[in-house]
């Protein structure tokens, strides 16, 4: 279609990384695709919102990493009733202020990536296209990947993107969102992905892995073993220091030479942690005293199936891996926030990861295999799912099994391989190009009609 300089506007919070990221990524699309377009990323609610609204970021901040209370937010809010009265109460103190900063924009096309910024922002769009007589079109991206939220979904925004066959469905469900509305493409991820991708090709083959060897060594990590990435999401949440300490004394017992790449994201104290950390005294450390650590509240604790294939191989694993010698050469790397991620995933060999959206769906991109180890009650439950029922991972909560499990992966190239073939067909690196592909050809034909 005929490209044109657009001017977009996308709607997003920093809650988690998550948003911008998606954000990012489809801005990126709309320089390539649509050369010349300027773009600006506005959180309506904090620089608009009144109480409780405008305090959104430290809110989530706070609930994302006390997963009980962030459960009960998420129950108490994801209904219908609750719907009604936030969109109600909200219209009627902040809509102005939020249609006056939409509209000193100017914005060719609005795009929302995030759960809070539709009904609202919606609504004062349309009202913006009465006023000026030229239609400006909205979408919403949902940048979720197993469950959602229900005020991601709006009836009639122009289009609205989805990445998975469940979320379809909730759209449809829940607002009866017409189906030439809905748009199944993926989680829109950097564009550093699809160039990644198309690199690797796949990881399993004499190519994937001379490409694989190849990235390590630009990212200056020993190329001759392999490299476990451990994440907790942009905010370097989850129980991340013991998983570490787990991982390092399982794979040393066993005898499997690794290097651990640990990003801490924005957690600066678990950073200086692993720097100063006597990784002797971890080894000595008895793990059974840990288990029992939270063991009261154990009954509240939200519990997720294994997969039964992955925990077959695992029965496998245990019985053909290499005696226990007590000798693997792990290293431990502490990164802080990184902004080469698609590297990394390369370079990795499993994924350590909280089940964060956007991390799953980077990983499946280029066909990593993935260990989950949480998930925020809610809107990533359905995440843990979707790892599980494609075969392409495990969730373990357990510091110590996680680190057991890991060594046996590592020592298990058949399964290996079917999990990196299993997460490549589930992953999409060019979700970003297909959904601004989508937009922008729309956005240019309302444009054309606005100008006649
Ligand atoms: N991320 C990153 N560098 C880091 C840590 C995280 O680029 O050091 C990115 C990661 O690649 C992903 C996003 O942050 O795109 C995290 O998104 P996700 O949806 O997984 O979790 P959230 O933080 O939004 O809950």
């Amino acid at each position: 279609s005929e490209s044109r300089p657009l001017r977009v506007l996308f709607l997003s919070a920093d809650t988690g990384g998550g948003h911008r990221a998606s954000a990012e990524s489809l801005a990126k699309q709309f320089l390539l695709q649509f050369p010349g377009s300027t773009y600006e990323l506005a959180d309506l609610w904090t620089d608009h919102g009144i109480l409780p609204y405008r305090t959104l970021v430290n809110a989530y901040k706070h609930l994302s990493s006390h997963p009980r209370q962030w459960r009960l937010f998420y129950w108490l809010s994801n209904n219908k009733l609750n719907e009604i009265w936030t969109n109600t109460h909200s219209s009627f103190f902040c809509a102005k202020p939020i249609r006056e900063r939409i509209k000193s924009f100017e914005p060719d096309v609005v795009v929302s990536v995030h759960p809070t910024m539709n009904y609202v922002p919606l609504r004062q769009t349309r009202k913006i296209s009465k006023e000026l007589g030229k239609h400006i079109p909205f979408f919403t991206v949902v940048t979720d990947l197993g469950s959602a939220h229900i005020t991601w979904f709006e009836k009639n925004p122009d289009k609205l993107y989805v990445a998975s066959d469940r979320l379809y469905k909730c759209a449809r469900r829940w607002k009866g969102t017409p189906e030439e509305n809905l748009v199944l493409t993926g989680l829109p991820i950097r564009h550093g992905f699809g160039m990644e991708a198309e690199k690797l090709g796949d990881r399993t083959t004499e190519a994937g892995k001379a490409y694989q060897r190849d990235t390590k060594e630009s990212l200056g990590i020993d190329s001759s073993k392999p490299m476990v990435l451990v994440m907790g999401g942009g905010e370097g949440v989850g129980s991340l220091s013991e998983i570490v300490d787990q991982l390092y004394a399982k794979l040393t017992k066993q005898g499997v030479d690794a290097t651990i790449c640990v990003v801490c994201g924005r957690n600066e104290k678990l950073l200086k942690e692993l720097a100063t950390k006597d990784w002797e005294s971890v080894l000595e450390e008895d793990d059974t005293k840990k288990k029992g650590k939270r063991g009261f509240f154990k009954f509240l604790k939200t519990r997720k199936k294994t997969n039964k294939f992955i925990q077959q191989a695992m029965k496998r694993a245990e019985e053909t891996a290499s005696e226990p010698n007590g000798k693997g050469n792990v290293d431990v790397v502490g990164l802080g926030f990184i902004t080469n991620m698609p590297e990394y995933m390369v370079a990795a060999d499993i994924l350590v990861s909280k089940a964060g959206p956007g991390t799953i769906a980077e990983a499946a991109a280029v066909g990593l295999p993935c260990m989950l180890t949480s998930f925020l009650p809610g809107q990533e439950a359905g995440n843990v799912d979707v790892v599980l029922e494609s075969g392409f991972g495990d969730y373990c909560e357990d510091p110590p099994q996680i680190g057991t499990e890991v060594g046996y992966w590592l020592q298990d190239a058949d399964l290996m391989q079917t999990m990196s073939r299993a997460a490549t067909q589930v992953g999409n690196p060019y979700a970003a190009d297909d959904i601004v592909r989508s937009i922008g050809s729309q956005t240019v034909a309302w444009m054309n009609l606005n100008e006649k």
